[in-house]
């Protein structure tokens, strides 16, 4: 890590672990290939008429109007009776429901992820009913379009609805202003975040997630001081609660949700997850079309970014590929069409991504010693870390 993210490495010394070794050089996307768009007769997944408000498809218009109900849903038995809220829980509930009660004309993202900035963000709050924003992070690294906070806060209240236990860990999102931010290649229009995975305890218990990278058995380690093999901790993904909160995110962001950056294996427990709880067939068919495992593996948190909201289009906010068919198709209903970034200098701006972020070889030299099991684990890493190519139409 250079002296650019040193605060971050002061914060937990060598106690940030692995996850001081990989998670650091997120959204830069110069070895990301995007697909053109494509027609929508060639594509397999279940057309949706533009508008259609479908389990995959819910409409914009639905974004606030249930917010109260789901937000007091959300903190359990102690909101609807009982025990009453403690003034903590009522004031962090009093911002969400404020925030939930915003309209996407609140905020304009400006320009591109990878080269934009952002007006009138809102901050995810730093704890919520089922999330955190995670401290270690910076503070500032917390605002998004409204899009993009209600749709991690309703992913992030279905499960403390369905499967409380633990919060979700929410990490950077954009600056207040937007524009470049340390260790992102992108995260710069309000339009990124992300997200740790829920993870498990090796008995099976929810554990507050750090971070570390999932193997392809959903394994991992939070090896803590990377010298000491006596503080390890074994966990491993919590499918059922990373599913839940992806399928919320999903029905809350409709066709906002542009990408979903996960490496491959975890991609797959998600779908098998899916499959199990008989997640409705269109959001499945969604997660499957939206997720890629990018360049830099994103094996220890996932990458979720939308696409200009309509609102947004008009105020020059710009896309980039894959533009899907059922993205094409919502926006002709309003009378809109997508309009794509056009990089001028991609040399400059790669030299700008590579000197706001840290490779995986830098940040390992960086680390300095580290036992004979996390020197293992980050070598069997490298095969998952290489950029498969799956063949799948939107992930090439
Ligand atoms: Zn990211």
């Amino acid at each position: 890590m250079s002296g650019r993210s040193a605060p971050t490495a002061g914060l937990r010394g060598a106690a940030l672990g692995l996850a001081f070794v990989t998670a650091l050089a997120c959204g830069g996307q110069k070895r990301i290939t995007g697909a053109p768009a494509t027609p929508a007769s060639t594509h397999a997944a279940p057309a949706q008429a533009p508008g259609a408000t479908g389990p995959g498809a819910p409409s914009r218009a639905s974004a606030s109007t249930d917010s109260t109900a789901l937000v007091a849903s959300a903190v359990g038995p102690a909101a609807s009776g009982g025990t009453p809220p403690s003034p903590a829980t009522t004031s962090r509930l009093d911002e969400t429901r404020a925030l939930l009660a915003l309209t996407g004309t609140h905020s304009a993202s400006l320009g591109a992820p990878g080269g934009g900035t952002l007006r009138g963000g809102i901050a995810l709050p730093r704890a919520g009913p089922g999330f955190i924003h995670n401290d270690k992070r910076p503070p500032d690294a917390r605002y998004g379009t409204v899009e993009l906070v209600h749709a991690i806060v309703k992913g992030a209240a279905a499960v403390e609805r369905e499967l409380p236990g633990i919060p979700l860990v929410v990490n950077d999102l954009s600056l207040p202003a937007g524009g470049p931010i340390a260790q992102h290649g992108s995260h710069q229009s309000g339009r990124d975040a992300d997200i740790l995975f829920y993870v498990l305890d090796s008995a099976g218990a929810p554990l507050r997630s750090v971070g570390v990278p999932l193997d392809p058995e959903g394994k991992g380690w939070d090896f803590k001081e990377l010298p000491v093999a006596e503080d390890d901790i074994a966990v491993k993904l919590d499918a059922p609660r990373t599913w839940r909160f992806v399928q919320g995110l999903l029905e809350a962001g409709g066709e906002d949700v542009q990408r979903i950056f996960i490496v491959e294996h975890v991609r797959a427990f998600l779908l098998a997850e899916a499959e199990r709880v008989r997640a409705p067939a269109a959001l499945r068919q969604r997660f499957a079309d939206v997720t890629c495992q990018p360049g830099t593996p994103h094996d220890d948190h996932m990458h979720v970014r939308f696409f200009c909201s309509p609102d947004d289009i008009g105020q020059g906010c710009l896309d980039k590929p894959p533009i899907y068919p059922w993205h094409t198709l919502a926006l002709q209903a309003l009378g809109l069409q997508p309009v794509l970034e056009r990089v001028a200098n991609r040399a400059a701006r790669e030299q700008q991504v590579d000197e706001r972020t840290t490779s995986r070889a830098e940040a390992r030299k960086r680390a300095g010693p580290m036992h004979a099991t996390v020197r293992r684990f980050l070598a069997l890493r490298e095969q998952w870390a290489k950029q498969p190519r799956p063949g799948r139409l939107y992930c090439k």
